[in-house]
């Protein structure tokens, strides 16, 4: 059982890669992101507190997240089922946090998949799940550019945590959605053989 983090800008397809992930190595899926969107929709206490961060594409605070994630965490533990982290942890404190808790479970991350795509590229990707997805912080320049700025800024970081740690994979995301999974398809038979082998 491996747990994996997708990172990547906004845009760079974390969420589809994701499906076909979970699917295809039984993960349970914790993304905040559609969870908060879920949130948001449903328009319960949380929902309301978190819009308008999510709207102008800018961090949630911290607390929210971390407190989110690790409810779920508990909530959806099964054995044999390795987690997936879709867009999470987000900033070095976020990933401090959520180690913290993982340890107390005697789980650990095991691996950070970045995808990379140039910033020319996620504009356009964006604009294009805009006219598709009908996401509210995918409607304007400025709250795009809000969220790569926040990624350049906070995200980057994260990743330089886990090359510290020796735990970073790096993903050329351009080109076919399948090209792109075997790619990460290819990562994953590693850490399984890995963690095999140990
Ligand atoms: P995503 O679907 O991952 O692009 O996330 C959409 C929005 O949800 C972000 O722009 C943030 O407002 C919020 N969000 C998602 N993940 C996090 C996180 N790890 N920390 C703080 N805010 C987050």
């Amino acid at each position: 059982m491996i747990n994996i983090v997708l990172l990547g800008p906004p845009g760079a397809g974390k969420g589809t890669q994701s499906k076909k992930l979970i699917q295809q190595y039984k993960l349970i899926h914790i993304s905040p992101g559609e969870s908060l969107r879920e949130q948001v929709e449903k328009s319960t206490s949380l929902g309301q507190q978190v819009e308008a961060y999510i709207n102008e594409g800018k961090l949630v605070p911290p607390a929210i997240v971390t407190d989110m994630v690790e409810a779920q965490l508990s909530a959806l533990k099964k054995e044999g089922y390795g987690f997936l982290f879709d867009g999470f942890p987000r900033t070095v404190s976020q990933a401090v946090a959520i180690e913290e808790q993982l340890t107390k479970q005697h789980l650990q991350i095991d691996a950070i998949v970045l995808l990379e795509i140039p910033e020319e590229e996620l504009f356009q990707r964006v604009k294009l799940r805009a006219q598709i997805a009908g996401r509210a912080d995918d409607q304007d320049d400025y709250k795009i550019a809000t969220r790569i700025r926040i990624y350049r800024e906070e995200t980057l970081l994260v990743n330089r945590y886990y090359a510290k740690k020796d735990k970073l994979f790096k993903i050329d995301g351009v080109g076919e959605i399948d090209v792109i999974f075997r790619r990460i398809t290819a990562i994953m038979e590693q850490l399984l053989a890995r963690a095999i082998s140990v």
